[in-house]
């Protein structure tokens, strides 16, 4: 295995035969631009496959109405910088007013204190929200509602003890061969559900050196770690120096033989995904995705052309999904979107129970809603589409599996089984007597 990652820090030492740094803007898909992307991408390295053209072409209507409507005189340019996006994200409630029509139980938000996790969200993930319709799912997961504020038995703040198992600030060890690491607290938009919303948002972890080199002493000093998963906050709002830093120094460590980043920017910020961020990140293969989708309305062109780009670059990609009353939890509209998902070249990874944080219980369904969405999938679609329906267990216990029941019971030496179409089978045990 070694081996394996010397080779690839080799390659990494050689330059790429990088395009000059002028053309790190490829977001651009409604400029038109005189040469098509395809053409100026076989004239780079032909590494880097660009998003078919006539799909780049397409802005979500959508998207490109609100634009006119709220940012007049924003050039497709600066609409398609993640920087701007990030500069001018939806933070008050004055701004929320000028967009969409609050209901009651969104506007009581704002009047109390309770709330603890900011707002924010990136114009163009606000483009998708419903200016009318409070219960549209999209709208739901990112503005606040009084219900966060509601404390029911058995919530907490910190309800997967993370706390408990960091050896270092921002370090979770909790399984023998693999931590988690967060970068920073920073997310270009909150998700009214997170998991860590007791640290997001709060300037509580900082990507500062000092604590980073603590976490690497850590791993360095610890061979049982073979596979670092970072996350965040989002770990794609660094800049690209940082985020090159941080991934070689985790190169740097023999036996860390897989890293891996979880983001939630193909679906709230894909603007991010540049050539020069891709150019970046394919320098350290092995490297791994889990994105963060929760809705089929997430899908967009500008979501595709992220994913697209990262496929291209070789990163394996997966999805994790939270379990949402009133935003996914149902049949249809989680099939919509893993079928969407595997189409983007995203493979549904975990489905999650929504953890019992703080305030979370108008978003959480019974076990049972998710048993059936999984029944209703497993054998009518693609194995690929999907995700394994975990419980993070409270206490610190880890992802734990659920699944229907598949296996009947016993009879002699057969196992009865169930199918997905509720027919029985006999499958005969080898005779061990
Ligand atoms: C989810 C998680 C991981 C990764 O688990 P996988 O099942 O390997 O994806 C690692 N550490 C912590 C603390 C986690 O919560
Ligand atoms: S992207 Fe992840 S870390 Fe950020 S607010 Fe959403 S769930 Fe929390």
């Amino acid at each position: 295995m070694h081996v394996i990652v010397k080779t690839n820090q080799q390659e990494n030492a050689v330059p790429t035969q990088a395009a000059p740094e002028g053309d790190d803007d490829p977001f651009d898909p409604g400029s038109g631009r005189p040469q098509s992307p395809a053409q100026s991408a076989s004239k780079r390295s032909g590494r880097i496959v660009r998003f078919p053209t006539h799909r780049a072409g397409i802005l979500n209507p959508a998207v490109r109405s609100f634009r006119k409507k709220h940012f007049p005189g924003i050039t497709t340019k600066l609409w398609n910088d993640w920087q701007w996006q990030t500069s001018h994200r939806i933070r008050s409630l004055n701004q929320l007013e000028k967009m969409i029509v609050l209901s009651d139980v969104e506007r009581a938000a704002f009047k109390q204190s309770g709330t603890t996790l900011p707002l924010g969200i990136t114009p163009y993930y606000m483009s998708l929200v419903s200016p009318d319709n409070p219960d549209q799912p999209i709208r739901r997961t990112v503005i606040p509602t009084i219900h966060e504020t509601v404390h029911t038995t058995g919530e907490a703040d910190d309800p997967l003890g993370e706390d408990a198992m960091s050896p270092v600030p921002g370090l979770v060890h909790r399984y023998p061969d693999r931590v988690l690491l967060l970068l920073s607290d920073f997310c270009s938009t909150y998700c009214r559900y997170c998991t860590r919303s007791r640290v997001v948002g709060h300037g509580a972890i900082h990507p500062s050196r000092n604590r980073l080199e603590r976490a690497f002493a850590y791993i360095e000093q610890t061979p049982s770690v073979r596979d670092v998963l970072i996350s965040g906050g989002d770990p794609l709002m660094l800049g690209e120096e940082k985020l090159s830093w941080v991934l070689s120094r985790l190169r740097q460590i023999p036996h860390v033989e897989i890293v891996r980043i979880g983001t939630k920017v193909p679906a709230v910020l894909p603007q991010r995904i540049t050539a020069r961020l891709v150019r970046m990140l394919r320098q350290y293969h092995p490297l791994w995705m889990s994105l963060h989708f929760t809705h089929p309305d997430e899908c967009t062109p500008e979501a595709s052309r992220a994913c697209a780009m990262l496929a291209d670059a070789g990163i394996p990609l997966g999805s994790q999904t939270v379990l949402l009353k009133g935003v996914n939890d149902n049949l249809e509209t989680m099939r919509e979107l893993v079928h969407k998902l595997l189409k983007m070249r995203v493979r549904p990874y975990y489905l999650y129970q929504c953890d019992p944080i703080t305030g979370s219980a108008h978003f959480r369904t019974p076990v049972e809603t998710g048993l059936s969405i999984i029944r209703g999938l497993r054998g009518f679609t693609s194995g690929y589409a999907l995700p394994t329906y975990v419980i993070d267990a409270p206490g610190g216990g880890g992802k734990i599996p659920l699944m229907p029941d598949y296996v009947v019971g016993r009879e002699d030496d057969a196992l009865i089984l169930r199918n997905y179409e509720n027919k029985h089978y006999r499958y005969p045990e080898p005779c061990n007597r």
